[in-house]
């Protein structure tokens, strides 16, 4: 039976099912590292239809438990993401339960859509869907805002899941002001069947500017050009200023991803860019027919693609639950 935004399963617990997306970094600059070890970033996030899903159930008792299961194209099997508190929507429902008199037990059930450690930030999003689920069932009724700043002692990206679309990020990327970008832009994505750990591909940037002598501005700003061309989605004039300073760092570690990326642009995408941290990489298309020729012939030649298109909507209450 649905009832508002929560639905009584068969066994008279309630539950609440909540999609959240995953992200690309049209942009991303990255500063010298700071003294608390982060990296102040200037970056333009956007929101790609690809979405994890977290189910909160009440529990009796006061124990919040959780299972992860994967699919689509994932790149990892569900099973390396850990079970107990280091696992983000576990972390997230904790931290709500603290400063919500309606908590009850929970169990989270998660379904992974976002390659893991993949750069696209979904472990981010499972934090954002299990905040929004938690605060449905247990009433807490915090707004966005409110959320967001429970979000932030989550991790930086943990903010931009829940509020989708497309935004600048400054800060470590959760100071975010969101941007204007009705038209769809669409990308093709393509995983590599392992993950790159965001600290390390972050502390291989820092070794490179050492040895190449490389001096970083300390806050970096985003450049117009790029949030004009996002405006008018204009897939085109957006192509050449896809930029990521975390892309040197990422091939070195992991070279194969030079060969996807000149795949993808021998097969016709207008750009390619490594997303975030990496390995998924993003190819920008001109339009869905034309995601949907270039995700075929990456499929030829073995590569695990799929297409999305972005801005997608932040972390949404889904109405659509069965039971
Ligand atoms: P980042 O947000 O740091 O850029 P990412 O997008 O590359 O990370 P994630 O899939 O978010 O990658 O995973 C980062 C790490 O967080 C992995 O080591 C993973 O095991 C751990 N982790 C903890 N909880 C989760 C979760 N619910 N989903 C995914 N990863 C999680």
């Amino acid at each position: 039976m649905v009832s508002g935004r929560t639905v009584v399963m068969r066994s008279g617990a309630r539950s609440v099912r909540v999609r959240a997306p995953g992200k690309i970094n049209v942009s991303l600059q990255v500063g010298p590292p700071r003294e608390d070890g982060y990296h102040g970033i200037a970056s333009v996030f956007l929101a790609v239809s690809l979405y994890e899903e977290v189910t909160a159930t009440e529990t009796p008792g006061d124990g919040i438990s959780v299972t992860v299961n994967g699919k689509g194209m994932l790149n990892l099997p569900a099973d390396t993401i850990p079970l107990d508190r280091t696992n983000l929507a576990v972390r997230a429902a904790e931290l709500l339960a603290e400063v919500s008199p309606g908590r009850t037990g929970v169990h989270l059930d998660i379904t992974k859509r976002v390659p893991i450690s993949g750069g696209m930030g979904g472990g981010s999003a499972d934090a954002a869907a299990a905040l929004l689920a938690c605060d449905a069932l247990w009433g807490s009724g915090f707004s966005r805002d409110e959320l967001a700043k429970i979000a932030i002692d989550l991790g930086a990206d943990v903010p931009f899941a829940l509020v989708g679309g497309t935004a600048v990020g400054l800060g470590v990327g959760d100071q975010l002001t969101p941007a204007i970008s009705k038209t769809p832009l669409h990308w093709v994505l393509v995983t590599s069947a392992y993950g790159l750990s965001t600290p390390e591909v972050y502390r291989t940037l820092d070794a490179i500017r050492l040895r190449d002598g490389v001096e970083p501005d300390a806050q970096p700003e985003i450049d117009p050009a790029i949030l004009g061309a996002m405006r008018a989605g204009d897939a085109l004039g957006l192509a050449p200023l896809l930029h990521n300073d975390l892309q040197q760092a990422s091939l070195e570690l992991a070279p194969a991803l030079g060969d996807i990326l000149d795949t993808g642009k021998a097969f016709g995408a207008l750009a390619g860019i490594v997303s975030g941290s990496g390995p998924t990489i993003a190819f920008l298309a001109r339009s869905s027919g034309h995601a949907a020729e270039l995700e075929a012939l990456l499929d030829t030649e073995g590569l695990q693609a799929a297409s999305v298109h972005g801005p997608a909507h932040g972390a949404r209450i889904a109405t659509d639950f069965a039971g």
